[in-house]
């Protein structure tokens, strides 16, 4: 068992100090594998959160100033002692938010890439020089960390939702106030411990918790000293503080909901398409914003794709994330088991065949056997929502242009996938889905040197690849005359 304990914080972090609340209250953090409390950390507000703020907006001069090579070693220091306690980072990873230790330990590493790439990427910050309208001028265009950054996480990946925003924040030459999802501040406080032991100067990396997001959000999305607000989250939580950020016009980042269709088409390798589907609609239990959500089969496959899918989820693995060989966790809270639960009765009530699973595991509390539906249609809620939980929707479908307007009828648009071994037609569809991403023959789509985001309601703005670190910056153009 990975040393968890030195990682282990309770308090929050604000201008490189361990704080407790003002209140002195603590909110509890459970296992969703057991429901038993892990700990009990501070429960801040609206006057905490001002105060990081304050903190990061005293700490930005002095880190926009420094050279982005210093900088770098910093943040590349960081990534390197991620990587190296990476198993106890996992564990307690796994502890609060019940994913399989083996998926918990990819983010960790995953997440890591994120500041190791911003590292390098900060120093290559570079700007441009413009013909001028006069002999007698120039043009120069420079780009300067926009400033302070207010970051919501949520809680399907503790750490690398954390780490994609931190990473081109810093490394960009801002300074930031995170506030993590309530069910999961462990994985955030552990990752201040290793900036602190990186050299990271007081103020620069501040962290707020607690239960009421919506007070602590408030400060975040209208204080003037916050010029940046980047969220991971709902597109309804996204939505509000779009409209909060809106009264100090500040930038915004949103990396909101999806509805991804995964498209198997005729000529694909069913193999591949089923372990495809496989891993991105199972992942950390199907609660991922790119998770398969609509599964549409051809109709020449149907039956074999649904046969081999179904033999391949009946040998997962169900239990607590810390026991071998599992590959499917808990649900994070019964809301969520709700959630999956009602959208298999309602796809059952209108019409849908409940081929396997779907209902609580042998496990008990929170686990539940993943399900497989067949007989899909647009009226169900599976069609419209995010299930967020370990449900395959099977569709069928007769030809192309059928499944790209399928596919594309939702006021979403993150991750889509399809499998095709047509040449034609994965440049075709892959150019007719309107998805901010679009993986062909392929279900894994995070990387650092990537641009992840969306379009229409999934979001604004990218994490990863040079896209990324613009998100951070902003453009100064300067005139000079009399020359
Ligand atoms: P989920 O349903 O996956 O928990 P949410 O959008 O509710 O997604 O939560 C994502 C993050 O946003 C969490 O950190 C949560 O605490 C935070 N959050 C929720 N509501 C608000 C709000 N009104 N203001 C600021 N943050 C919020």
């Amino acid at each position: 068992m990975a040393d968890t304990q030195q990682f282990f914080k309770e308090q929050s972090f604000i201008n490189g100090e361990w704080v407790k609340a003002d209140s002195g209250k603590t909110f509890a953090v459970d296992n969703p594998a057991d429901g038993k409390i892990v700990a009990n950390v501070a429960d801040m507000g609206a006057p905490e959160t001002t105060r990081a703020v304050e903190a990061a907006y005293a700490a930005f001069p002095a880190w926009k100033k420094m050279l982005a090579k210093d900088r770098a070693k910093i943040l590349r220091k960081w990534s390197d002692l991620i990587v190296a306690n990476a198993d106890a980072l996992a564990a307690l990873l796994t502890m609060e938010q019940g994913k399989p230790l083996a998926e918990a330990k990819g983010e960790i590493i995953n997440g890591a890439g994120f500041i190791e790439w911003y590292a390098d990427e900060g120093r290559r910050v570079y700007g441009d020089t413009i013909p001028p309208m006069k002999d007698s001028a120039r043009i120069i265009i420079t780009k300067e960390p926009i400033g302070v950054v207010g970051a919501i996480t949520p809680w399907n990946f503790p750490s690398s939702m954390i780490t994609r925003k931190l990473g081109p924040a810093l490394g960009a030459g801002c300074t930031a106030v995170l506030k993590p999802a309530a069910e999961t501040p462990l994985s955030a406080l552990a990752l201040a411990v290793l900036a602190e032991q990186a050299g990271m100067p007081k103020g620069v990396f501040n962290i707020v918790t607690g239960k009421d997001a919506a007070a602590i959000g408030q400060v975040l999305t209208t204080h003037p000293h916050v010029k940046k607000i980047s969220f991971t989250g709902s597109t309804e939580v996204g939505k509000v503080l779009l409209a909060q950020a809106a009264s100090t016009v500040k930038k915004s980042s949103m990396e909101l909901g999806g509805n991804a269709p995964f498209i198997v088409f005729n000529s694909a390798d069913l193999d591949k398409a089923v372990e495809g589907a496989v891993a991105s609609k199972y992942r950390n239990a199907g609660q991922t914003c790119i998770c398969a959500n609509r599964i549409y089969v051809q109709d020449g496959i149907f039956e074999e794709f649904t046969r081999r899918l179904t033999e391949k989820v009946k040998a997962m693995k169900i239990g607590p994330g810390n026991e071998a060989g599992v590959s499917i966790g808990p649900l994070i809270n019964q809301k969520g088991f709700d959630k999956a639960r009602r959208h298999i009765d309602d796809a059952v009530a209108k019409g849908a065949a409940l081929v396997y699973g779907g209902g609580q595991n042998a496990a008990g509390g929170l686990f539940m056997t993943p399900a497989i539906l067949t007989g899909m249609t647009p009226d169900m809620m599976m069609t419209q929502e995010e299930t967020f939980g370990p449900v395959a929707g099977l569709y069928r479908f007769a030809d192309e242009a059928e499944v790209i307007a399928l596919a594309n009828d939702t006021r979403f648009g993150l991750a889509s996938y399809f499998y095709t071994n047509e040449l034609g037609q994965a440049f075709r569809v892959a150019e007719a889905l309107e998805y901010g991403m679009v993986a062909v023959n392929e279900s894994l789509l995070s990387y650092e040197a990537a641009p992840f985001g969306g379009v229409k309601e999934s979001g604004l703005g990218r994490e990863g690849s040079k896209y990324g670190l613009e998100d951070y910056l902003s453009i100064k153009y300067t005139l000079v005359g009399g020359i």
